[in-house]
């Protein structure tokens, strides 16, 4: 049982180890979400005029600060640059999400782990071995409130 535990969390540590290691992969990133924008130009004879949803693509960046929303257009040499670098911002905050949920389930394996080693203890002597409807009831008694004495000036 332990040794299955343990097991899961060493694997779980290596997979942290490789995720770190890519995290720090990243140099460089901007918060920002990078998008192209359809902008007819207003010039009638245009075909972005008669085409529906047309328009000529402008790249655009876009983030928050302070809740408030920036945008910025990305001059055509810079595309690939801006998007490599919004790209890596999302790379960073997926792998920062991978690494929450590999915390959290090694968290719960220690949380096993510590409960299998209780419980191992507990078979070396008898008096160390509580039922779990005992101890329920045992919570129930010590969790009840003391009763309260009745205050002086209520005789009167
Ligand atoms: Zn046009």
């Amino acid at each position: 049982m332990s040794s299955r535990i343990l097991k899961k969390i060493e694997s779980r540590e290596l997979l942290r180890q490789k995720i770190v290691s890519d995290l720090f992969e990243i140099k460089e990133m901007i918060n920002g979400y990078f998008h192209y924008l359809k902008v007819r130009c207003g010039d009638q004879y245009c075909w972005c005029m008669k085409t529906e949803g047309g328009g000529h693509p402008h790249q655009r960046i876009q983030w928050k600060i302070n809740g408030k929303k920036i945008t910025r257009a990305v001059p055509k040499e810079d595309i690939e640059l801006i998007s490599k670098l919004s790209d890596n911002f999302r790379k960073f905050k997926s792998l920062r999400q991978e690494l929450g949920k590999l915390e959290k389930e090694v968290r719960k394996s220690l949380d096993d782990y510590e409960m299998s080693l209780i419980k191992k203890a507990q078979k070396l002597r008898p008096y160390l071995m509580i039922e779990e409807g005992v101890t329920a009831e045992i919570s129930e008694k010590t969790s009840e409130k003391p009763k309260r004495k009745k205050m002086k000036n209520s005789r009167n």
